[in-house]
């Protein structure tokens, strides 16, 4: 018998283009028979309606910096003024149709002529204006100029005059650049902040005609600062809530006075720096997303702790949570990330396209990046090729590549309190244990291939979280009661939950409450301290049938979950608890405690809501483990929540991220294909191009279809219309394919 995922694999890849669009026929191609395959659910989702177009936007009134597509960057190194070629540095980016460069004044070493004290020239300046002459380079090729300064660090005679400055050890010693003794670390509360910085950029603004100005190295990226000068041991512990307030203060305060100061020359000019670190980002994005005019994703490739493909996409789901729409970067660094580095040498050419396609597809502006110009513009000089002609790609489809609004029906919800300050339950305190947790849901969202968006936990406003179909809650551990009763007016209005472990357990101090925050909504009750695992993790005994268990046989238990908070027993249960047991030696492995009341899950139904909670830390189980029943549990769930919404379907093989935006022109589709066995680990070499996927979405009434083009494919394919429901087929994708949908 013929079913959706075996017609696909085997039928539609198969037939001819426009064979396989005939073949589009929902009866033809949803048959409502068992589906078997793994995490496939039977009855083909239900599209609903795009939402009405927004109105077009008249670009007067747009600011300069939205209007920035591609941005370049040669880091400048101290050497650079003695060996960098100006002219063939403003040529590559000129002609990889660079729209702004960030050009170094820096704060560490000086690039021109300053006269601020302390800032010292470069050993290479010869009391040349290095900065000046880029600037004028780029200008005169029409390209904008960031003055990008580095406040983090300075030198011993600095110091010596302000020993308050630096930031200390608990002993009070200088805490000092891991990789040159030479320099001291500066501590944000001190004058260096206030004295220092503003001197540097009143110097440049009063020198040079600069489009903004930028702080690298500060704020810290994906934590926050131990420091214990005079100030800061005055301030609450770091990693507490109260110093996380200490620290936004502080840093907002700093952000609004140096973006005063660049206005102070003309007005359109503002300050920004450097962000990053994704979910467990270091400043409060709520608060920073409310001011910044450029949120700067510093996320330039792969690290150890964050070693899946998606990195890049991910910091752009933060920057879709944060900025409504203004201008957002992340950078490529065409150079080597990962936990050995060579800063001066080019990656894998697939790695790097990749980053800047996650870009692209995550509705970023492109950022490339490389450090050092050596003879010229560099000892190694591959990148170069890789950034222009992707650039010059980029610049013929500028129009659907610039998203004005996600088209997504879930949200889930990111927990930046959580991420930065919650420790993980006592059973088992790492501090992955949310990235973990993130990488879990963020998996199993691509594998059922939805469409979604990160909401902030401080932007739960209905104007701004009612176009979900569910909230997703991986383990949110920290919510204040202000937050739960903005889950609960969500879920009256119709909307739908699933939520893990310790979610609503700890209020926005972290101080533990009896019960779950959100207790009465899902209808649980905690009845003990969370429980690890010694051996075999615990399982859950399928009860009853139930939407989420489709497609599980032949078992009377599931895998449960690492950790799990034990709740009160509910009626009807689906899922029972086993406790986990002995694992070895296996003469000792089997239940001595078979069947409990204790639910593994907790599923309700009030008017149109689904809500769903499980007790145990389903999503990074499934991230440590990569457990298929985890996986089809969790879409099982996603699904019966949504009641299978969706806004757009995309049918086929392969592990795919997914985007789906409104643009000016129409609607894009972006598949970014991470098939590879590279995924997971290292960086990509080569790209593992998939076959046909099917695309189906419901346009709003009245809107038409004038062409559906695929732009990395650079032709267009044939469509078709029935009932509002737009169907094609994208015949092959290779690393990613953007399906531009033009409508009149
Ligand atoms: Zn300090």
């Amino acid at each position: 018998m013929i079913n959706r995922r075996n017609f696909l694999k085997t039928g539609a890849a198969a037939l001819p283009l426009a064979a396989a669009i005939e073949a589009l026929h929902p009866d033809a191609v949803y048959p409502t028979e068992t589906i078997t395959g793994p995490a496939a659910s039977g009855a083909a989702p239900k599209l609903i309606p795009l939402p009405t177009r927004l109105a077009s936007i008249d670009p007067v009134t747009v600011p300069w910096q939205q209007k920035i597509r591609r941005v370049g960057q040669s880091n400048m190194t101290e050497h650079d003024p003695a060996v960098m070629n100006i002219e063939e540095w403003a040529d590559y980016w000129h002609s990889a149709a660079a729209d702004i460069l960030f050009i170094s004044v820096t704060g560490i070493l000086a690039f021109y002529p300053s006269k601020v004290k302390f800032h010292r020239h470069g050993k290479f300046l010869n009391g040349r204006d290095f900065f000046g002459e880029c600037v004028a380079a780029a200008r005169k090729r029409g390209m904008r100029c960031v003055a990008r300064m580095s406040p983090d660090l300075n030198w011993g005679d600095a110091l010596e005059a302000h020993p308050e400055w630096a930031m200390r050890h608990p002993d009070g010693s200088v805490q000092l650049s891991e990789q040159d003794s030479r320099l001291f670390k500066t501590c944000m509360f001190s004058t260096y902040m206030d004295d220092y910085v503003p001197a540097v950029m009143r110097e440049v603004n009063s020198l040079y005609e600069v489009d903004c100005f930028y702080t690298n190295g500060w704020p810290p990226l994906g934590s926050l600062p131990k420091c214990h000068c005079a100030i800061c041991s005055k301030l609450p512990p770091s990693d507490t809530p109260a110093y996380w307030r200490a620290f936004n203060d502080r840093l907002l305060e700093l952000w609004l006075r140096y973006d005063a100061i660049a206005k102070e020359k003309k007005s359109e000019s503002f300050f920004f720096a450097n962000l990053g670190g994704n979910v467990h980002a270091g400043p409060n994005l709520d608060r920073l997303g409310r001011i910044a005019a450029w949120f700067q994703g510093d996320n330039q490739g792969r690290t150890s702790e964050d070693p899946a493909i998606w990195g890049c996409t991910l910091q752009g789901r933060v920057c879709g949570a944060v900025m409504n729409s203004k201008f957002v970067t992340n950078l490529t660094a065409a150079y080597s990330t990962g936990s050995v580095r060579w800063r001066n040498a080019s990656k894998n050419p697939a790695e790097a396209k990749m980053w800047m396609n996650e870009t692209l597809a995550s509705g970023l502006a492109l950022y490339y990046h490389f450090i050092g110009s050596e003879t010229g513009l560099g000892e190694d000089r591959r990148w170069q090729d890789v950034g222009r002609d992707y650039f010059q790609w980029a610049v013929k489809h500028d129009a659907h590549l610039r998203p004005r609004r996600s088209l997504a029906n879930l949200g889930v919800m990111m927990g930046q309190g959580t991420q930065l300050l919650y420790p993980g339950p006592a059973v088992a305190r790492t501090r992955d244990y949310m990235r973990e947790t993130t990488h879990g849901i963020y998996e199993t969202l691509l594998g059922g291939r939805f469409a979604f968006d990160f909401v902030h936990e401080d932007r739960l406003e209905p104007e701004r979280i009612s176009k979900y179909r569910a909230l997703l809650l991986p383990n949110i551990a920290m919510l204040s009661s202000r937050q739960c009763e903005q889950i609960r007016a969500y879920v009256r209005s119709g909307g739908s939950i699933m939520a893990s472990f310790e979610t609503s357990l700890y209020d926005e101090n972290l101080r533990q409450r009896a019960d779950f925050g959100l207790a009465d909504l899902f209808g649980i009750s905690k009845a003990g301290d969370a429980v690890g695992t010694n051996g075999n993790a615990y399982y859950g005994r399928i009860e009853r049938s139930h939407a989420v268990l489709e497609g599980f046989r032949n078992t009377n238990w599931l895998p449960g979950a690492q950790n799990r908070v034990p709740v009160k027993p509910v009626q009807d249960p689906v899922l029972t608890v086993v406790p986990g047991f002995v694992q070895y030696p296996p003469e000792l492995a089997y239940p001595p405690v078979p069947h409990t009341d204790e639910p593994a899950v907790v599923l309700r139904e009030t008017a149109s809501s689904r809500l769903a909670y499980f007790p145990g830390d389903i999503e990074r189980s499934f991230w440590l483990t990569g457990h298929g029943d985890l996986l089809r549990l969790l879409h099982n769930t996603i699904r019966w929540i949504t009641r299978d919404e969706r806004v757009v379907e995309v049918e086929g093989d392969g592990f795919v991220e997914m985007f789906a935006w409104e643009t000016s022109p129409g609607y894009a589709i972006h598949l970014l294909n991470y098939t590879n066995p590279n995924a997971h680990h290292c960086w990509l070499n080569s790209t593992y191009p998939l076959g046909t996927q099917l695309v189906r979405m419901k346009l709003p009434s009245g809107v038409k279809v004038k062409a559906v083009e695929l732009l990395r494919a650079e032709s267009c394919v044939p469509f078709r219309i029935e009932d509002d429901i737009l169907r094609f087929a994208i015949p092959r994708v290779e690393d990613y394919e953007v399906a531009a949908i033009t409508v009149r």
